[in-house]
């Protein structure tokens, strides 16, 4: 098994996550569509990971997809977030995790906008919206605290 710069046994996760957030985060879970937090959030801010607190995705690379998930066109850095092949429930799909934590995020799909082409369909019960006058305010730093409070 990979070692993660965050790892949590089960109990110390479900500590911190709400159930929701568990089951997606730490079981592969998937939200129905539309019925997520952020699919139509048209806030500006950044997307950090609802376990871990990595900043994952921004706002400016949002938009929608009309999938009924939060949908982007790229990640905030590729290397916050890992690609994994994923031949469950007899499809072939992309994973995408949380490179900091390991947690499950959603699939990436080819069928997205310029300039990447690519649609990161991410479930809303994996992000923390960070709104950005938050950010300007206290850093995103000072955030973290938050992330596991609000969890
Ligand atoms: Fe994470």
């Amino acid at each position: 098994m990979k070692k993660y710069a965050v790892e949590k046994s089960p109990e110390q996760w479900k500590e911190v996550l709400s159930p929701t957030q568990y089951e997606v985060l730490r079981e592969k879970g998937t939200e129905r569509a539309f019925t997520g937090e952020y699919y139509d959030n048209h806030e500006v801010g950044t997307y950090a990971c609802a376990g871990c607190g990595a900043e994952l995705f921004r706002s400016d690379a949002k938009y929608d997809s009309g999938c009924g998930w939060p949908s982007f066109f790229q990640p905030k850095d590729a290397a916050m977030v890992e690609e994994h092949s994923d031949v469950s429930h007899g499809m072939r799909r992309t994973e995408v995790l949380c490179a900091q934590c390991g947690g499950h995020l959603g699939h990436v799909f080819d069928d997205g906008p310029a300039p990447t082409g690519l649609r990161y369909c991410i479930n809303s019960a994996s992000l923390r919206f960070v709104h950005r006058d938050d950010m300007e305010a206290g850093g995103y730093g000072a955030y973290l605290p938050q992330v596991k409070e609000r969890a």
